[in-house]
């Protein structure tokens, strides 16, 4: 069991803050945390029968009098009849405005459980327990919940800010390699664009955090927390600062879409992302080519990464126009410019876009 001291982050977002509290074994904590957060009295899980197999046991001890819902969790489950479920469960156990969700699973349960809860009687309590790693760095903390539409991810959503994040990295033990490498990949992007000592840490224990040890976690999950707590109180719905989150999801969208979010996890197609990126970077002078080699390797050893040889750069660039981030028929592209340093442009011709893409290793035409 890990030796270090507990982490608390604050986000200081209007009208309530909140917190995220991050420990190993948080999770037998869960009641007292909730307590001292001062969460509803009544408490209702949200789980996933995969999580609840691994964790329910866990979960069920910590808090033996909350009922629990089960969805199905996985891309193809975050729609609108699955938050219809939780409704149904809410509403035949008369469930009132004081009670809490506790979504205890990834970021598709999470997303699901805090639409159900930013929508039943116009708003309830949500916490979230992260149980992915991609969940614990990223989409906990913030407030963006939702579900997909058959036309596209994520169009129907809301800003539902969470009463507390409760975090225990031994959780992610239980993931396959895959899910864990893909948020590995997210935590990169806040080094890379926000925190060379983030970035550094990283590269300096790929061998323990790939063994799960919460001693190597830990640090990194609170430093990306932290980074993503302080973009989001200062800009909650991504008109300014947020947009950096975005580094590596421009051509990582883009990928995603071409391939019908079939071949990669999201976070591997934001690890090729950054790396169109950072040739965009240094293509332009920005980025220096010891900064682009350090993100090269550090990429290449958390993976592999699914092939895109046969992947075209016409495909890309298409899709890319389509992104949400062009604004006035102008993309704004979050450029590192070294390592824990970022810009954001809107000038990246798509010259330079084919030449990153090509030197990435994007087919041609
Ligand atoms: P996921 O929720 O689909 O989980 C991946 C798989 O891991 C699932 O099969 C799940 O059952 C399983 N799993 C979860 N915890 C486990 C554990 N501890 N041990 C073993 N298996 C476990 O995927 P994800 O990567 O966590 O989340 C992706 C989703 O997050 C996407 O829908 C994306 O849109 C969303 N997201 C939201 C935000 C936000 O700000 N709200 C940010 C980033 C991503």
């Amino acid at each position: 069991m890990s030796t270090l001291p507990h982490e608390r982050i604050d986000v200081p977002l209007p009208p309530r803050p909140y917190t995220v509290e991050i420990g190993a074994g948080h999770l037998g904590r869960l009641s007292s945390l909730l307590d001292a957060a001062g969460v509803g009295r009544r408490r209702i899980v949200v789980s996933s029968p995969t999580v609840w197999k691994l964790h329910g046991e866990a979960v069920s001890a910590a808090l033996p009098d909350a009922p629990v819902i089960h969805i199905p969790d996985g891309e193809r489950h975050k729609h609108l009849k699955t938050v219809a479920r939780i409704y149904d469960a809410l509403v035949t156990q008369q469930i009132d405005r004081g009670a809490a969700l506790v979504g205890v699973g990834g970021g598709v349960l999470g997303d699901v459980t805090g639409f159900a809860a930013a929508t039943y009687l116009r708003g309830i309590d949500i916490v979230h327990v992260p149980s992915t790693l991609l969940a614990q760095v990223d989409s906990a903390i913030g407030g963006k919940v939702g579900v997909n539409h058959p036309l596209g991810k994520n169009l129907i959503g809301a800003f539902h800010q969470p009463r507390l994040v409760v975090i225990d990295p031994t959780l992610v033990a239980t993931l396959p390699r895959r899910e864990f490498r893909a948020g590995l990949y997210e935590i990169v992007k806040y080094g890379m664009t926000s925190s060379r000592a983030l970035f550094d840490r990283v590269a300096g224990s790929v061998k323990d955090l790939f063994k799960r040890d919460p001693e190597a976690l830990q640090p990194v999950i609170a430093a990306s927390c932290a980074i993503k707590a302080d973009v989001v109180s200062r800009d909650e719905r991504e008109s300014g600062p947020r947009r950096v989150l975005n580094f590596g999801h421009t051509a990582g969208h883009a990928l995603e879409a071409i391939t019908r979010y079939k071949r990669f996890r999201h976070g591997e197609a934001v690890g090729y992302g950054m790396l169109v990126a950072a040739e965009v970077a240094a293509g332009r002078g920005r980025l220096a080519e010891a900064d682009r080699e350090r993100l090269f390797t550090l990429i290449r050893r958390l993976g592999p990464l699914p092939a895109i040889a046969d992947l075209s750069m016409d495909d890309m660039i298409d899709a890319m126009r389509r992104d949400k981030k062009v604004v006035n028929g102008r993309l704004h592209y979050v450029l590192a410019t070294s390592v824990g340093e970022h810009e954001i442009v809107d000038d990246v011709s798509e010259g330079e876009l084919r030449e990153a893409l090509r030197r990435v290793g994007f087919r041609a035409s």
